[in-house]
């Protein structure tokens, strides 16, 4: 089947919950992914923070296909390797003590958010409630997307649960009025992603971290989108030295295969007993086979430092691009590798011709350019992608 047909055929037999680009992914190589036709296309998107590693790395293909030969599922009522080597490596390079599988980001928060009511229930608390913040992105099930502060998303399904309640991001006061004798949590991104690549301040961590212990409530951290690599560090949270007392990791974990965790401190950890908590897919052979290579890669490939580099790289090359359009760019924001741009128009536009000019970049929060290239990027990369932009804005 040729582009066209199959589009067609999408467009019959999909549910129309994406507006997709003409074209097909087909193979990818590295940084470089082609379509049907063959068009070749640099990828800073890297679905969505996911390919990491960038496309089909070798190490990672080979680790799930070695799996895919000896064990492809087995369910959870049974011990199976990769899935206690990753617990042990996950719980080795955290702060956290003790790990639960799921299989994806949302399904995570969704566990984090459960364990922490069971915390004080076991305690005989009624802290139920959970603060999150406004412009956040925890997932679209009903509980995470009652967390996720962006009303576009949540108004076609209210009411939504009742027990969330919004905030400012980076503005303590604002979390301090929340609070009541009732909150369980706080759930909060580092770096927020979809609501625009937005860097908490370090105030606002630690004092979200001093509130929390002076409140007996619970401190989450999603890293799903900034954690495992991408801003230079293997944890966002240690930018701040504030430890959370629960951490949530998807998209890069898997190396594009699908898994998440949620990892928390042994007091939090330990209220789950057998029987709370459960999934029949999480922590599947082949995808913590595939995390265990990608773990293994970042280490072995000097990834985070490389990360770092060419996050810095990047972000001069930002900055040149800023001073030759003063008034259209507002704004760079980056850490590591991931990095927005506010714009001040067209972003969706900008995305259209860049994939036309052969480079994937998206869209978020309205007007802000996001680049989550794959940590394997090459400074001759990004200088492409700078050019691609600098003709786009150059015209408008
Ligand atoms: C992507 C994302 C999620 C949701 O992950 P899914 O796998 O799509 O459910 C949650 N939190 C953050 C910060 C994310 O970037």
């Amino acid at each position: 089947m040729k582009t066209k047909e199959l589009i067609e055929n999408e467009k019959e037999y999909l549910m129309q919950t994406y507006n997709r680009p003409a074209m097909v992914l087909n193979k990818g190589e590295g940084m470089k992914v082609w379509d049907l036709e063959g068009k070749q296309y640099y990828d800073f998107i890297g679905g969505i923070a996911v390919n990491a590693l960038g496309y089909s790395h070798p190490k990672l293909v080979q680790a799930i296909k070695d799996q895919a030969e000896k064990l492809i599922h087995c369910s959870n009522l049974y011990y199976s390797e990769p899935q206690i080597i990753l617990a042990q490596m996950l719980v080795e390079l955290s702060c956290g003590d003790k790990v639960f599988f799921g299989n994806s980001g949302a399904e995570v928060n969704e566990g984090a958010i459960k364990i922490a009511v069971k915390y004080f229930k076991d305690q005989g608390k009624d802290k139920h409630k959970i603060i999150y913040m406004k412009n956040s992105f925890h997932g679209r099930t009903i509980a995470t997307l009652a967390a996720t502060g962006k009303y576009k998303y949540q108004k076609d399904y209210l009411p939504l649960l009742p027990k969330f309640k919004e905030t400012i991001f980076n503005d303590l006061e604002s979390v301090k009025a929340a609070v009541d004798d009732q909150v369980a949590a706080i759930i909060v991104e580092p770096i927020q992603g979809e609501g625009g690549i937005n860097i908490a301040s370090k105030e606002f961590i630690e004092g979200l971290r001093e509130l929390c212990n002076k409140k007996d409530m619970l401190l989450i951290f999603d890293e799903i989108q900034c954690g495992l690599g991408r801003t230079g560090k293997v944890f966002a949270y240690q930018y701040y030295n504030v430890e959370p007392d629960i951490l949530t990791l998807a998209k890069s974990l898997g190396g594009g295969l699908p898994i998440g965790a949620f990892i928390a401190k042994e007091k939090v950890a330990s209220s789950f007993k057998p029987g709370d908590h459960g999934t029949t897919f999480g922590g599947n052979p082949v995808a913590c086979a595939a995390a265990n290579a990608y773990l293994k890669v970042l280490q072995e490939e000097n990834l985070i430092a490389k990360c770092q580099e060419k996050g810095e790289y990047f972000k001069k090359k930002l900055k040149e691009l800023k001073e030759k359009y003063p008034k259209f760019i507002k704004e760079a924001r980056i850490i590591g590798l991931m990095v927005g741009l506010e714009i001040e128009k067209d972003g969706p536009e900008i995305v259209k011709k860049c994939l036309e000019k052969g480079v994937l970049i998206n869209c978020t929060a309205g007007n802000v350019l996001r680049f989550l290239p794959p940590l394997i990027v090459k400074e001759e990369e990004i200088d492409y992608l700078i050019e691609v932009l600098d003709k786009i804005f150059k015209k408008l």
